[in-house]
């Protein structure tokens, strides 16, 4: 089973047409039904997300093609996420860079793609929209070959293996003057070829790191890790191995695998695999699951510490309850203490002064963005 998995992250510049390309390797691989229609875009889906055309969180895809499972996770392209983007980097093997073969590689793309190529990941190139007028796709693979010269890439990542085409047309070749343009599976086979099966220890006990959490509504919170060893399956009994040295024993009611926008009921948690497991009420980023309880609890990436406070509280002027629903102090705090759970870049503390929250982050994009979401859901601003 192990051999068949390739984890894979998405590194993009807004625009370049990560959306598309997912979406239409989801198609080539058969995740949808024949006569389900692909309505929604698989990895844009928070609201905000799709307006500002950012990625803040990162997400699951898993393709099915050929007997493999392609896992295919989105990062945030902003510096500020750089806690989420070294949890990502943790999990995969591998990393799509796709570029827009009129702008080339962006700015904005630079510091994921360093942090990949620092932790040793297999690149691969997509080079997209060659259709585009003033398209000049050999020099943008001179481009990002230079990026990667800049950005220290091994020898060997040097090598990486480009592809060319057009996510809206659905295709992909690694030789524009040769090769038949016609389908998605030329990028496919290269993933298989190119990106090496996950590290995972099949015979040993389960073991998982917590990478992320996911919300689910019909069984709540969802433990999102890559299967280190062992498997699990619904209605196995583990321990989760909290961070204060503490263990509590649950039944999985669920495992996950993420295929288009629906997460789709999936039976075993095999080692390698990147799942999501629901049977926790209060599981958290960092923790682990294990089918042993005197396993231990594994290491987990040191985060960089925040570097921007603001301060949140009630809206105490004359104005107060005009425009917001969630008015009080208290649903404030409730409100903060879930954001922490699900995003461990950003720290909350109490101010001084009584119902005031200091919160911290790594970059202004970062609170900003929370600022926008809580907004959004009815908070007073
Ligand atoms: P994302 O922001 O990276 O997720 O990019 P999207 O997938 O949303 O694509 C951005 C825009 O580029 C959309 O309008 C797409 O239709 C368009 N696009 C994506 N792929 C191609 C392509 O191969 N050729 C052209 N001409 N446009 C494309």
């Amino acid at each position: 089973m192990t051999d068949k998995i390739r984890n894979i992250a998405i590194i993009a510049h807004v625009d370049h047409g990560k959306t598309t390309l997912v979406d239409k390797l989801l198609e080539a691989g058969g995740a949808y039904g024949a006569h389900q229609e692909v309505t929604e875009r698989a990895m844009d889906s928070m609201d905000l997300e799709k307006e500002k055309g950012i990625t803040i969180k990162s997400k699951n895809t898993s393709i099915h093609w050929n007997d493999h499972t392609i896992n295919i996770i989105d990062t945030p392209g902003h510096a500020d996420f750089g806690g989420e983007v070294e949890r990502v980097m943790k999990m995969v093997d591998g990393v799509f860079l796709v570029v827009d073969a009129y702008e080339g590689p962006q700015a904005q793309t630079r510091f994921v793609l360093k942090k990949a190529l620092a932790e040793g990941l297999h690149p691969i190139v997509v080079v997209n929209k060659v259709d585009r007028d003033f398209a000049r796709p050999s020099e943008v693979r001179d481009m990002v070959l230079e990026l990667f010269l800049d950005l220290d890439a091994s020898e060997e990542q040097f090598e990486a293996p480009f592809f060319y085409g057009s996510a809206k047309n659905g295709f992909f070749v690694s030789d524009l003057e040769n090769d038949e343009q016609k389908d998605m599976i030329p990028l496919l086979q290269g993933i298989v070829d190119s990106v090496p099966a996950p590290e995972a220890k099949a015979e040993e006990p389960f073991r998982m790191l917590v990478s992320n959490i996911d919300w689910d509504n019909y069984v709540g919170r969802v433990a999102l890790g890559k299967v280190l060893s062992g498997q699990v399956q619904k209605g196995d009994n583990v321990w989760l191995l909290r961070k204060d040295g503490t263990k509590v024993r649950s039944k999985i009611t669920r495992v996950f695998e993420y295929g288009a926008s629906a997460s789709e009921d999936s039976a075993i948690a095999a080692a390698g695999n990147i799942v999501g497991i629901s049977g926790f009420e209060d599981i958290d980023i960092g923790e682990t699951l294990a089918l042993d309880e005197k396993a231990e609890a594994l290491p987990f990436v040191n985060i960089d510490p925040p570097t921007i406070t603001m301060q949140f509280s009630i809206n105490n002027g004359p104005f107060a309850g005009r425009d917001g629903k969630h008015v009080t102090s208290r649903a404030i705090r409730e409100r903060l203490d879930r954001e922490i759970k699900t995003n461990i870049s950003i720290e909350v503390s109490d101010a001084e002064r009584a119902g005031v929250f200091n919160v911290s982050a790594r970059g202004a994009m970062q609170i900003a963005v929370l600022v926008e979401t809580m907004r959004r859901e009815g908070f007073e601003l």
